[in-house]
């Protein structure tokens, strides 16, 4: 049983017209950086349940609860959560679900965290919470966008970055516009052509890395499936420990 409890709206921020970031107040259960919950509002005629799965952006010590979404297209939930104010009530999950957590991946020299758009959420979460990352040597982060506006967890990022003392490497990506201080195109393509381990000055191999993958279903396939031809990678599976490990988002 993981009943529905009441969420309040604390704040709806909106960092360009398709992205925003609710924070909420509600009793859930204590979670794991990483993890995801579930979101739902009842539809215009109050008589069906509209509810999506969305990670956690904030630390598990934090006990405000920060949810980052994108206004999908026709998107029946998004669209309903974007128009919410300070003060209104939505229905969130008592208890988290899934893997996506450090707990999983076994220690290694170099952990590769991959996002696309906001699912750079859940690495803000376990990176803010600092636990269990003594395992890794090194930990480059790596956040594809579409256009630079969208990189908007890049200062939180940056404040984090600090507290990690030279272990913890940030790379963005955009793919639709040039930014000076991004690559620019796709994380595969960025990957076969030896430009992102170029730039940041570390390989990723078999041995010595784990991969952790978020975010479009397309991007986590190709890349996948790169790592696994080119690279000799395999999936993190919970019978059989590999080398990477994966959430789509939709
Ligand atoms: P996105 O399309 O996921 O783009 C984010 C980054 O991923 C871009 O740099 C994009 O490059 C890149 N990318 C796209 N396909 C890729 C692939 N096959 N391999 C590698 N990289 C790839 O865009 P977003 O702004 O984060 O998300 C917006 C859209 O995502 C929404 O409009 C919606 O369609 C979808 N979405 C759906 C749901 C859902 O629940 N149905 C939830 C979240 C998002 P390019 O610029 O080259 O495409």
């Amino acid at each position: 049983m993981n009943p529905w409890i009441n969420a309040t709206v604390l704040e709806n921020r909106k960092w360009t017209n398709n992205l925003f970031s609710l924070i909420l107040n509600a009793s859930i259960s204590p979670f794991k950086a990483g993890q995801f919950t579930k979101l739902a509002l009842y539809d215009e005629q109050q008589e069906k349940k509209i509810q999506r799965a969305y990670s956690f952006v904030n630390a598990p010590s934090d006990k405000k609860i920060e949810i980052y979404i994108v206004r999908v297209k026709n998107g029946k939930l998004s669209n309903l959560l974007y128009k919410l104010n300070s003060g209104d009530t939505i229905l969130i999950k008592e208890n988290a679900s899934g893997f996506f957590i450090l707990d999983e991946i076994p220690p290694c020299k170099k952990l590769w965290m991959f996002a696309t758009g906001t699912a750079i959420g859940p690495y803000c979460s376990i990176l803010e919470e600092h636990k269990n990352t003594e395992k890794y040597e090194n930990i480059i982060l790596v956040h594809a966008v579409r256009k630079k506006n969208e990189l908007t967890y890049l200062s939180l990022l940056k404040k984090i970055h600090k507290k990690y003392n030279g272990k913890l490497k940030i790379q963005t990506i955009t793919s639709r516009e040039k930014d000076n201080n991004s690559l620019f195109g796709r994380i595969p393509f960025l990957l076969k052509n030896n430009i992102l381990e170029k730039k940041i000055g570390l390989k990723i191999d078999a041995e010595n890395s784990h991969v952790m993958l978020c975010g479009n279903p397309e991007m986590v396939k190709d890349t996948c499936l790169y790592l696994q031809k080119s690279r000799f990678m395999k999936k993190n599976l919970r019978r059989q420990k590999g080398q990477i490990t994966m959430e789509n988002y939709w």
